[in-house]
């Protein structure tokens, strides 16, 4: 074969191949939940955090204090005024909710950011009966009173304490929320 012919041979196609290299040391697994968005699927994930609110969470990254996680809530009215130390990102599936602080309303497919810092009231509408939004959290939230005193926390160690407590009451075992923490 002549030289100008070699060249002229199409590479292998490899873009069908998979990485050959090992993945970099110190690499935490990823994780895959199945139906996810599947929101009247398997009862048992979701974590009961009061009479009306539970929570299906996704990850539960300890290591970089954040976490995403689906929440539910089944009770019209105010539900919490809090602040945040870190921002959220909130996808609307399910329902209608809105914050006192803000005119705009969240119905599924809608996308809000809160900012760092932002204190806010939680609030689901009287004809609303279940609310579902995928919420991104970063840092936690203080659950204050008008004034901004302090009346409480969340974060993602509260997130992991509730999940572990919930998953060992119903017989899956408190490691079931292993699965999610990275
Ligand atoms: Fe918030």
């Amino acid at each position: 074969m002549s030289e100008a012919n070699a060249l002229a041979r199409p590479a292998p196609d490899n873009s069908r191949v998979a990485y050959q290299k090992p993945q970099p040391v110190g690499m935490v697994p990823d994780i895959f939940v199945g139906g996810a968005l599947d929101l009247d699927g398997d009862t048992r994930d979701w974590v009961p955090q009061s009479d009306c609110v539970s929570f299906r969470p996704l990850i539960l990254g300890v290591a970089q204090g954040f976490y995403v996680n689906l929440l539910r809530v089944r009770k019209a009215g105010i539900l919490s005024r809090h602040r945040h130390s870190g921002p959220v990102h909130a996808f609307t599936l399910r329902g209608r909710w809105h914050y006192l602080e803000h005119d705009w309303v969240a119905t599924p497919g809608d996308y809000a950011f809160e900012p760092p810092g932002e204190t806010h009231t939680l609030v689901v509408p009287e004809d609303v009966d279940e609310m579902i939004t995928l919420f991104h959290v970063t840092g936690g939230y203080t659950y204050v009173d008008p004034h901004g005193a302090a009346l409480g926390y969340e974060d993602v160690f509260t997130k992991l304490e509730n999940a572990r407590r919930h998953y060992e009451a119903i017989g899956l075992g408190a490691d079931h929320a292993d699965r999610f923490v990275r």
